[in-house]
C-alpha cells in the first residue's frame, strides 16, 4: 500500500459469538456456547443468511485519495463522515507528507493545484469552499468508515478481485487483515465461501 494511504481500525462492535447469538433468537436462545459458534456462523454464509452479520460492525479510519474516497460512497450501507475542505485545507497543505506525492505527471498537477488553491486562499482572499472546486480528485482525504460484516463482506468480495483499481484493492486488503484478526471465525467462513 502506498505511503499516502492509512488504514485504522479506531473501534469495532460485536464478536463471532454475537453473529451468532443474533442468529440463534429464531430458536429462543439467549446463550450460545462457544463450541456452537463456528458450525453456526457456518451454516449462516452457506445459506446466505446475512442479517446476523449486521450484529457486528468495524469503524474503520481510511486516508486515501478523493478518487478512492468516491468509490466507497457506493456502498450505501455503510455510513461514513469525511474530512471537509469547505472547512480546512487540503491535507497536502498541512503535512510533511510532500515528497510522498505521486511520481510525474501527477505529482506535478498536484502541485499546480496546490499552489493555484493557496494563491486563491492567501492572497485573494477567496473562501475555501470556492477555492477548492480547483482541486484534482488525486489529492487525498480521511474519512471514518463504520460498516457491519454483512455489508463488509460484500465490499471485500467486490474490491479485492482483481476488477477493482489498485488503490482500493490495497486499502481492501488492509482491510480484510483487521477482519481476520478482530473476527476469525467469520472471516474463514467468508473466505471459505469464496474459496
Ligand atoms: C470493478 C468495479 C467497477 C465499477 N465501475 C462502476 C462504474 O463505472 N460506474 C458506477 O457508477 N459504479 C461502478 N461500480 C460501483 C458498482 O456499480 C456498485 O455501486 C458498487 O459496487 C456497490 O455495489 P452495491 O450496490 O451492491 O452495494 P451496496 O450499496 O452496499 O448495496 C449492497 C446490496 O444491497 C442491496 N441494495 C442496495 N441498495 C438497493 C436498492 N436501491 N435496491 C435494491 N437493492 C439494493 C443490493 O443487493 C446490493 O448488492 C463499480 C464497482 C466495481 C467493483
Amino acid at each position: 500500500m502506498s505511503e499516502r494511504n492509512i488504514v485504522k481500525v479506531i473501534n469495532r462492535y460485536g464478536s463471532d459469538g454475537s453473529i451468532a447469538l443474533a442468529a440463534r433468537i429464531s430458536y429462543g436462545a439467549k446463550h450460545v456456547e462457544s463450541e456452537r459458534v463456528g458450525p453456526i456462523i457456518n451454516g449462516l454464509i452457506a445459506n446466505k443468511e446475512g442479517t446476523p452479520f449486521e450484529f457486528a460492525s468495524m469503524w474503520f479510519y481510511i486516508r486515501c485519495s478523493r478518487l478512492c474516497h468516491s468509490q466507497f460512497l457506493q456502498y450505501r450501507h455503510a455510513s461514513r463522515i469525511t474530512r471537509s475542505t469547505r472547512r480546512v485545507d487540503p491535507i497536502e497543505s498541512e503535512s510533511a507528507d510532500l515528497d510522498k506525492l505521486p511520481a510525474g505527471y501527477e505529482q506535478t498537477h498536484i502541485d499546480y493545484a496546490l499552489r493555484d488553491y493557496a494563491f486563491q486562499t492567501d492572497e485573494l482572499k477567496i473562501p475555501r469552499e470556492i477555492a477548492r472546486r480547483i482541486l484534482p480528485m488525486s489529492i487525498l482525504t480521511e474519512f471514518y468508515w463504520l460498516v457491519n460484516l454483512r455489508e463488509l463482506m460484500h465490499f471485500l468480495d467486490e474490491r479485492l478481485s482483481n476488477r477493482a483499481e489498485q488503490e482500493i484493492r490495497d486499502i481492501a486488503k488492509r482491510m480484510e487483515l483487521e477482519f481476520a484478526g478482530a473476527f476469525p471465525i467469520t472471516y474463514m467462513a467468508w473466505r471459505g465461501s469464496n474459496a
